[in-house]
């Protein structure tokens, strides 16, 4: 029980809809075999019961007939004997009564025996059986009453009284059987009748309880799977309405409000909404990540990369050479620039490294890249170049810088150290070289190039 509590919503939907099918299954089965069953009990009764009971009426009325023939014959007395007339009346009556009595008796012994033969008798079988026993008697009373009959039609007016004992005894022995035959069928009839409506009864209690059965099941399975589906369907809405409130905190969400044809419907508006702000959020990150690695890599005043992105640089370029890559690198620092602000003012110093920059940069190659390495130094990487071309090139931008001429801007001067990539250098053993050198420069009374 606990296990199936656990199971997903398909495997507790499919064993419940197993369990419902399956009760439609025994419904159906009970149904059919029931129907047989009650098929079978009305064919009995109207094969048997039925033309039974049509017999025993007609065994009634002969009775009454053959009561007010006695009776008449009573009544008359002497009259009956001296009339010839009366005496062949009564014979033809009683032959007519014995040959329908005998026909009825027949007809219910062909009854039976055919009920019995086509195994249509299913309740009382021995009741049925001890029935045509009991017919059998009463067609040997009526054989017995014959008989008597004819001896007293045959006895004279002297000794009719003694044949009139004897008709009469055996004519109540004949009705008291035939008393008997009627009730036991009678009462057979009502026994069958009662045993097919208690069969009728049993089905339709059983039917209305397997049908009631798989009406709870059915009602459950389907408020089940309603209550599950809009319990997790509303748990994705709210997740969903959290997402959105992580992402945009400040706007109000009114995203699982929406009202849709069906919750799918509304849960598949509030996930297109969600898409849409998650991706304008993720180009405003995208933006925001590109802005702050600008700012985290570039140097302020300048715009060319800082410090931090020399130091990454610097490394990367090493291991290129390593691999048999070359490059070359220029260190080069801004002549007096102390003297510069404190002559100009901060601000000029500033536009001074700007110029410188400038100037550098209209000089430089796509592949040549410029740091700010400090306060008005800078560093110059050169790929794919040896020391005769770097120093060349030092050479030009230490002309060009010299050349420059501005409005309200001191002319001014860079000092500059070159070398290029030797094995075995790591980023302070290079470094360090083209400081020397840089300094060896500014020793030499500054605006010059150092290589080596
Ligand atoms: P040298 O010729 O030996 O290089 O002398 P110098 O005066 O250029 O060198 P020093 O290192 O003594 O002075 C560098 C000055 O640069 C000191 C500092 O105030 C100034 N400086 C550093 N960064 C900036 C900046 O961003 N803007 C301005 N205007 N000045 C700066
Ligand atoms: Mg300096
Ligand atoms: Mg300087």
């Amino acid at each position: 029980m606990f296990t199936w509590l656990n199971a997903s919503m398909t495997r507790k939907i499919s064993s419940l809809s197993f369990v419902l099918l399956a009760f439609l299954f025994i419904v159906i089965l009970y149904t059919a075999y029931k129907s047989q069953k009650i098929h079978k009990d009305i064919q009995e009764v109207s094969k048997i019961d039925i033309p039974l009971l049509e017999v025993i009426a007609d065994i009634e009325i002969l009775q009454l007939k053959q009561h007010l023939q006695m009776e008449t014959i009573r009544l008359k007395g002497d009259a009956f004997f001296k009339s010839e007339a009366l005496k062949s009346k009564s014979v033809k009556r009683f032959n007519e009564f014995n040959y329908h009595l005998s026909g009825q008796l027949d007809k219910a012994v062909n009854i039976l025996h055919q009920g019995m033969k086509f195994g249509t008798v299913r309740i009382g079988v021995d009741e049925h059986l001890s029935l045509i026993e009991q017919i059998n008697k009463l067609h040997s009373h009526r054989i017995a009453f014959e008989d008597e009959f004819s001896q007293f039609i045959e006895s004279d007016n002297t000794g009719y009284e003694s044949s009139w004992e004897a008709l009469e005894k055996q004519d109540s022995l004949l009705d008291d059987e035939a008393n008997d035959l009627l009730i036991n069928i009678d009462q057979l009839t009502v026994k069958v009748a009662s045993l097919v409506e208690q069969q009728e009864l049993d089905f339709m209690i059983m039917n209305a309880i397997l049908g009631l059965s798989a009406l709870v099941i059915g009602g459950y399975l389907t408020l089940y799977t309603i209550l599950s589906f809009r319990r997790k369907v509303g748990a994705l809405r709210g997740q969903i309405e959290t997402l959105h409130r992580t992402i945009s905190p400040d706007e109000d969400s009114h995203i699982s409000r929406h009202q849709g044809s069906d919750e799918l419907d509304e849960l598949e508006r509030d996930l297109k909404l969600l898409m849409g702000r998650l991706f304008l959020e993720k180009e405003n990150r995208d933006e925001v990540e590109t802005q702050l690695l600008e700012l985290a890599t570039r140097d302020k005043l300048t715009g060319v990369f800082n410090r931090h992105k020399w130091d990454e640089h610097i490394k990367d370029e090493l291991a290129l050479a390593n691999r048999g890559h070359h490059f070359s690198l220029i260190l080069l620092d801004v002549d007096h620039f102390k003297k510069i602000n404190d002559t100009y003012g901060h601000d000029v110093g500033d536009t001074v490294l700007k110029l410188l920059v400038k100037a550098l940069k209209r000089r430089l190659r796509e592949t040549d890249i410029l740091f700010r390495v400090g306060g008005e130094e800078f560093a110059i990487l050169l790929r794919d170049t040896h020391l005769e071309d770097a120093s060349r090139l030092a050479e030009q931008l230490r002309r060009k810088v010299e050349a420059i001429d501005e409005d309200n801007v001191p002319q001014f001067t860079i000092s500059l150290g070159v070398t290029e990539y030797q094995n075995s250098d790591n980023q302070k053993s290079i470094v360090k070289r083209a400081d020397v050198l840089l300094y060896e420069a500014k020793d030499a009374g500054r605006n010059s190039v150092f290589s080596g």
